[in-house]
């Protein structure tokens, strides 16, 4: 797998790339984020499966590197950085990053994130080729394929994250989700700051498609989509 490294620090990118290379990553190595949104622009091929983005850069902030490339694409983001506190994790995942990783790490735990990435990415992919997967909710249509929901036939946008939220509890209505079981799907992660973030992206779901009963709060435990009844 080919695996784009974003690391100022020479050393450290020189100890990793090693490691990842006896794990048979073909390593690209990019010193700030202007090298690294470089090393992304030719479709190489193959592409790239993951990206490892260290935070602190030297020309721009990480997260600022982290929203262009996910403007561009889907390729998974796992941020590495010292800053654990929860707001960090929250902003970086909120701005698209699949995974996030403190310093310092366990290289055996950044292994093992990395390949959780791209398997997810495969299976999101292996889905998608299957081809005409909707989910059909009264006026509301969910398009596993495409990422595409409609309501009455127009087009909704949706964030990545509000997307895969909708799709999971579309996947089975009726059925209570638990919170952890939620965040742990769609995050990716277990901490519990990410609490507020799944209600703010419950309320902005709710809103987009203008059925605030759509998606119902089972307090004390989660939520579940109530399958409105199918039109006649
Ligand atoms: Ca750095």
């Amino acid at each position: 797998m080919r695996l784009l490294l974003v690391e100022d620090d020479d050393h450290v990118a020189a100890a990793l790339s090693a490691i990842l290379a006896r794990h048979g990553f073909q390593v690209t190595h990019a010193r700030n984020g202007e090298e690294a949104l470089q090393a992304l622009l030719p479709a190489g091929t193959p592409p790239f499966g993951v990206v490892l983005l260290d935070l602190g850069l030297p020309d721009q902030d990480g997260y600022e590197v982290c929203g262009k490339i996910r403007k561009r694409t889907s390729i998974p983001v796992i941020m590495v950085t010292a800053r654990s506190d929860v707001r960090s994790r929250i902003h970086g995942l909120n701005l698209g990053a699949d995974d996030y990783v403190v310093k310092p790490y366990d290289t055996g735990e950044l292994l093992a994130r990395i390949h959780a990435v791209a398997r997810r990415r495969a299976g999101a992919a292996g889905a998608s080729a299957s081809g005409g997967n909707v989910v059909r909710l009264g006026q509301v249509a969910v398009e596993l394929e495409t990422r595409r929901v409609t309501v009455d036939g127009a087009d909704v946008p949706l964030t990545r994250k509000e997307f895969d939220l909708l799709a999971l509890l579309a996947q089975r209505p009726g059925v209570v989700f638990r919170r952890e079981q939620i965040i742990s799907e769609v995050w990716r992660t277990s901490w519990e700051g990410t609490g507020r973030t799944l209600e703010v992206h419950v309320a902005s779901l709710r809103s987009k498609l203008g059925m605030p009963a759509l998606i119902e709060t089972v307090r004390g435990v989660g939520y579940r989509l109530v399958a409105p009844a199918a039109a006649p």
